[in-house]
């Protein structure tokens, strides 16, 4: 299927019918070109859906964006965030400094946001390269693929599953959708049967679902990011409003591809352990792996976010009783179990 994305430059806000609204807001020097912030009418002021990465020129495609649809973004009364990621809540602060309207967001992101304030630079970077030895990096690599992210301003609304968000006359309800991040929420608005599907479901692409430190074992990211696209299938073909690409129809219908998706990754990853007889460590697993260019091709950042969905499909596994994670040696190290 040819892809249906376009640039940045072709996108253009849009007034979706219903008191629904799409701004495309530019996400510098990333491929993935724009988030889809959407507005929604609403007696006390338009709520948003999601606001774009914090940058001078994001924030004027957005500022601007809603002027032409004729908002002014002062008169946003709050801001709920599908998860705390910077392309998503990065500029949900401003939005409040000029609106003096809340931010929203799942608790357990809300809690996620917490760490990274209180957390010194030097502790992220030392639990970084940590993480990165313990799954079998090279040491050089392993430096080069520490980043520290900037968190997002902290939400004054915290939300769980079920919940209505504060949209007088309208019913936008919180779906707990957790994988691509803990809090991860889908919005559904009950009275258009329409859903935002932040990232969860994208018409074209996945989204990155890892496990961080990659070599935890008391959660499972991507068995949660499947058991979540059963419940968005569950919903019924819903018109789907996603943070990128574009918007499309039977929600239900892509979900279930992605899920299809995913299976098939692990069945292809359960037979590559059963043919190794010696234990792999998450490192050499990820190599083993396809990505959208070789491994050797991918810069150390890439390599870090690689890892991280190779540990969370090797977690998944385990959770299933498929493979076991060799006992008592750093770095970890996987292997199949007879089936
Ligand atoms: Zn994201």
């Amino acid at each position: 299927m040819k892809s249906r994305r376009r640039p940045y430059a072709e996108q253009r806000p849009q007034d979706l019918g219903g008191g629904v609204w799409s701004v495309p807001v530019p996400i510098p020097g990333s491929p993935l070109g724009y988030t889809l912030v959407y507005a929604l009418e609403s007696p006390k002021g338009p709520v948003l859906v999601d606001s774009g990465w914090n940058h001078p020129d994001a924030w004027d495609a957005l500022s601007g964006g809603l002027a032409t649809l004729g908002i002014d973004v002062s008169t946003v009364s709050g801001v709920v965030v599908t998860h705390f990621h910077p392309d998503h809540a990065g500029l949900a602060g401003q939005v409040k400094d000029v609106s003096g309207g809340w931010i929203a967001m799942h608790e357990a992101d809300a809690a996620l946001v917490r760490l990274m304030h209180d957390y010194a630079a030097d502790e992220h970077e030392s639990f970084q390269s940590d993480m990165l030895r313990r799954a079998g990096a090279d040491p050089g690599e392993a430096r080069q693929a520490v980043s520290r992210p900037i968190p997002p301003a902290l939400p004054d609304r915290r939300l769980r599953d079920g919940d209505l968000v504060d949209l007088p006359g309208r019913k936008l309800r919180a779906v707990h959708t957790p994988g691509h991040t803990p809090g991860h929420i889908c919005l559904h608005l009950e009275d258009a049967d329409r859903l935002f599907t932040g990232d969860h479901v994208l018409p074209d692409i996945t989204p990155h679902v890892g496990i961080y430190p990659y070599d935890r074992d008391d959660v499972d990211p991507l068995g949660d990011f499947l058991d979540s696209l059963d419940r968005v299938a569950e919903l019924g073909p819903l018109d789907a409003l996603p943070a990128h690409e574009w918007i499309f129809p039977d929600v239900a219908a892509r979900a279930a591809e992605i899920r299809h998706h995913h299976d098939e990754k692990l069945v292809r990853l359960r037979a590559l352990l059963a043919q190794r007889p010696a234990p792999l460590t998450i490192w050499e697993v990820a190599a083993m792996m396809t990505w959208n260019r070789p491994w050797g091709d991918l810069p150390p950042a890439l390599k870090g976010m690689a890892a991280g969905e190779a540990a969370a499909h090797l977690r998944t596994l385990e959770a299933r009783g498929e493979i076991r994670r060799v006992p008592g040696v750093d770095p970890v190290r996987f292997q199949a179990l007879d089936s």
